[in-house]
């Protein structure tokens, strides 16, 4: 099991060292921007959402702990391709992987799974799932145009 957790903490150090879809992107039709003030962790993200309700692109610009930076760069490799409706019930199983509310993580899941376990980590640290899910949280919030920032508290 410590051999899974290694596997996993890299995971976590890969992508926040080398964050994948980062930046602004070329066309981007809503977006939001989260803070969590007990981290300091400020992320913003720009969606490019296709008129079926696709995501077509996802990205995110921020600054903050390795946990925020590669939940953040974890979530937009998931989220593309998806429907908003695929990604909420995608952010309901994440929030209850890293809250411990629910861990009954299936093969269903399919390739999801192992991204979603390497973050499942934080649950031994609470002030920490409030870094891991700030990202998604935020993209929760540029899918519903909301204007003012997410906090997470
Ligand atoms: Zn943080």
């Amino acid at each position: 099991m410590s051999d899974l957790r290694d596997l996993y903490q890299e995971v976590i150090l890969d992508h926040s060292k080398k964050p994948r879809n980062f930046g602004k992107p070329a066309h981007v039709n809503h977006m939001a921007q989260g803070h969590n003030p007990l981290c300091g962790d400020r992320v913003t993200i720009y969606l490019d959402l296709a008129e079926d309700g696709r995501v077509k692109a996802v990205t995110f610009e921020g600054s903050g702990c390795a946990i925020s930076m590669a939940s953040a760069s974890i979530m937009t490799e998931m989220l593309k391709g998806k429907t908003v409706t695929e990604a909420k019930a995608l952010f309901d199983k994440f929030h209850g992987v890293v809250t411990g509310e629910d861990a009954d993580l299936t093969a269903a899941d399919g390739e999801d799974l192992d991204r979603l376990e390497a973050l499942s980590g934080v649950r031994e640290f609470p002030m920490r799932v409030k870094c891991a899910t700030l990202a998604w949280h935020t993209f929760i919030a540029a899918t519903e145009d909301r204007r003012e920032q997410v906090v997470t508290e």
